[in-house]
């Protein structure tokens, strides 16, 4: 056997196996080496049941039986029972609110169960343990759970999945190991690094994962993993970066006196931090290769501006331009914002989206857009007529065939998922200048690693003159004062939004089932028994999208008062008139989401206000959602979020694309800035990692490489 042997040759596998470790993505057997402990069982707490006593945190081996589903005595409670017996003596297991706990394991098992020990004098029981079927009793076995002083007393605890057992992990790897494999593995961190940082080589911190002998050498081989997985993406990236850089763009000369001429039919005056970034952009289109940035800033931070006063230099240039958008209303609500930005000069702009195409300026009607067909906007963006086009998706896709794309923007990139970069390549030699913009605030260690390919820019502050969002932390005890004020408000003509939370679960189209319900349910309560006068329509994912259109456009029109939805539902009219918003169940957000939502309506010249409703009680979350009437901006709240709640929580695998174990290493921005150093250190040198066989072979065998833009 070596690293890269199969588990299907290497085990005897039944079909559920082999399903489970496909669904895991484990292959080799360095991949099942790969699946890390999820925590650490402490054989030392195993008692004996003659031994245990009430209030004891237990950890019994035993045989279970009589087990049955009833009702608690009192209110009625479903619950699960069942009896507990080891040579020493028997007890009894409850499992109050969980029968099916009951149902998942059978009479006559061994299992292993943990938990608090309750009861009265004389009849103890173990209330909602944890229970796990074992295969081996400790006693039994002196592999796993050795009962000499010498043997560890700690045990892994493998993350399961159906089909595959802890236990059956714990073996696999245990022969693995044993079949000493470990020896000859290569280490993709360099020695010279591993020295630097005290971090464990591979094999030590193989071993020290799976069957640490004290808890010290399982952080350690943890940090080490860590460390290694983000010291590979930033390979990658800072790889990704020169290459882009070895691509050749359009050198764009910007004259200051455009970007000055542009500046002066704005209807405001543009903050210093727009003008940094505006200056920024346009310097880096006169290098001759593309730019890839990533400009950052708060909802209503005005990233607008900043991209079309650097379009209009591409556009004095007579290259052209193509702006992103993830959805098809804010496609067209975009293109209003450009045709109002160019209305005084001679510039075509087209939108083409998944139901239609137009062009500005209508023959017939100079100040307006008309609609045409698609084969004749693409033939003109062919022709290289249409300097400025708007669009969805769409507009990357092979059948669009630019003259000469010198310019890329996608705004709101993080709604784009895993947008790959590469697909912007166009017929011609030319890479496009790219801009990516987002609202996300993410923290810094998150941008460093996902965005590490990236240049980034971030607008600091607001406009001025805007009024700050007047935001109130509201307990169940409150919410009928805060209907009144609300009341007020809407009597005085001002609109509503209510969020409804996401619920958390697994499956997403569950998920979005779930949510739409609440935001049915919510709407429901909120017309009969609280703004019974008002009109009051819904918006979540379910939805199609012209039901979604009709009923934005009604909000926006203001024939509807209050609007509730879901908090994924991106409500993407910008709709100045709607000044309050409620969001509810607000602890199960994350700060920089909670600043996100209520961006929605800032927008405005009225005051705004933000109602954060929450049903928790909890001290702690109040005061955590106290950050968000003091904090300066989004990436503030990031922070927080990141120091208070880890960056797992927050931002998920899909999103992110790292591990649990990754996550947890942003929180310390010094092993995440090493790592970065030491990328670029050796990409520098050795672009080609000539020198570094271990990294290159890494690097190919992971195709699937993350991209994000
Ligand atoms: P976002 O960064 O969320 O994309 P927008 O570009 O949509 O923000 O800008 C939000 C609003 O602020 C728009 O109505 C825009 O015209 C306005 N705005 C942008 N920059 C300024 C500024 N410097 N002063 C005043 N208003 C501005
Ligand atoms: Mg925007």
């Amino acid at each position: 056997m070596t690293i890269d042997s199969l588990i299907t040759e290497e085990f005897r596998l039944a079909e559920p196996q082999k399903k489970a470790l496909q669904k895991m993505g484990i292959k080799t057997a360095y991949d099942l080496l790969c699946h890390f402990p999820a925590r650490y069982g402490d054989t030392s707490s195993i008692k004996r049941i003659e031994d245990i006593k009430k209030d004891d945190n237990a950890v019994i081996f035993g045989k279970i039986s009589n087990l049955k589903v009833s009702k608690a005595f009192i209110k009625k409670i479903p619950m699960g029972e069942g009896i507990l017996e080891d040579e020493t003596g028997k007890i009894k297991i409850v499992w109050f609110h969980q029968p099916y706990l009951a149902k998942m394991i059978r009479n006559g098992q061994f299992v292993r169960v943990e938990g608090k020990v309750s009861g009265r004098k004389g009849e103890p029981y173990i209330t909602n343990p944890k229970i796990e079927k074992v295969d081996v009793m400790p006693e039994a076995s002196n592999s796993i759970f050795g009962s000499s002083a010498e043997n560890h007393t700690l045990y892994p605890v493998y993350p399961e999945s159906q089909g595959i057992s802890s236990n059956w992990i714990y073996h696999a790897v245990q022969k693995i190991m044993a079949r000493g494999i470990l020896d000859g593995i290569e280490d993709i961190i360099p020695e010279n690094i591993l020295q630097k940082y005290n971090l464990p080589d591979i094999r030590t911190a193989l071993i020290w994962i799976h069957a640490p002998k004290k808890e010290g050498q399982a952080l350690a081989a943890r940090k080490r993993f860590a460390f290694e997985e983000i010291f590979f993406i930033q390979i990658q990236k800072t790889r990704e970066r020169k290459l882009w850089r070895e691509k050749s763009a359009w050198k764009i000369e910007t004259k200051q006196k455009d970007i000055a001429d542009f500046i002066a039919t704005l209807p405001f005056k543009p903050t210093k931090s727009q003008l940094e970034a505006i200056k920024k952009i346009t310097l880096d289109f006169r290098r001759g290769w593309p730019m890839a940035r990533l400009l950052e800033g708060d909802v209503g931070s005005g990233k607008t501006a900043v991209a079309a006063a650097t379009i209009y230099s591409v556009t004095k240039n007579y290259l052209q331009t193509a702006y992103m958008c993830p959805t098809e209303i804010l496609a067209k609500q975009q293109y209003e914002n450009f045709i109002a930005f160019f209305r005084h000069l001679p510039i075509k702009i087209g939108l083409i989206t998944g139901s239609e195409a137009k062009i500005f300026p209508s023959k017939t009607d100079p100040a307006k857009p008309t609609k045409i067909s698609r084969p004749q906007l693409l033939k003109w963006i062919s022709e290289g007529i249409v300097p400025i086009v708007i669009g969805t998706h769409a507009l990357i896709q092979r059948s669009v065939n630019w003259k000469q794309l010198a310019f890329a923007v996608i705004d709101e990139q993080h709604r784009f998922g895993t947008f790959q970069r590469q697909k912007l390549t166009m017929s011609d030699s030319k890479m496009p200048h790219l801009l990516s913009m987002t609202a996300t605030p993410i923290p810094r260690t998150l941008a460093l690693t996902m965005y590490g390919d990236l240049d980034l820019t971030v607008l600091e502050g607001m406009p001025a003159g805007r009024k700050p969002i007047i935001s109130t932390i509201v307990l169940p005890s409150g919410r009928n004062k805060t209907y009144q004020q609300i009341r007020k408000e809407l009597d005085a003509g001002r609109q509503l939004y209510v969020i409804c939370p996401r619920i958390n679960e697994p499956d997403p189209d569950k998920e979005m089932a779930i949510a739409a319900k609440s935001v049915t349910a919510e709407a429901g309560r909120l017309a009969k028994e609280v703004f019974p006068q008002f009109s009051i329509a819904i918006l979540h994912s379910k939805m199609t999208p012209a039901e979604k259109e009709k009923v934005m456009n009604d909000f926006a029109g203001g024939g509807t008062k209050i609007l509730v939805a879901t908090s994924v539902v991106e409500v993407g009219v910008n709709v100045p008139n709607a000044t309050m918003i409620i969001i509810e169940g607000a602890e199960r957000f994350g700060l920089a989401q909670l600043h996100q939502i209520r961006g929605r309506v800032i927008r405005s010249n009225h005051q705004a206000y933000c109602y954060i409703f929450t049903e928790s009680n909890s001290q702690k979350t109040r005061e955590r959602l106290k950050a968000l009437t003091t904090a300066k901006n989004g990436f503030e709240l990031a922070e927080f979020d990141l120091a208070q709640r880890g960056a797992g929580e927050l931002y998920g695998r899909r999103q992110s694309g790292l591990s649990d174990l990754a996550m947890i290493a942003l929180q310390n921005i010094k092993m995440v800035e090493f790592a970065r150093e030491e990328a670029a250190k050796i990409i520098e040198t050795d672009p080609e990692l000539t020198s570094y066989p271990a990294i290159k072979k890494h690097i190919e065998s992971n195709t699937q490489a993350i991209h994000f833009e």
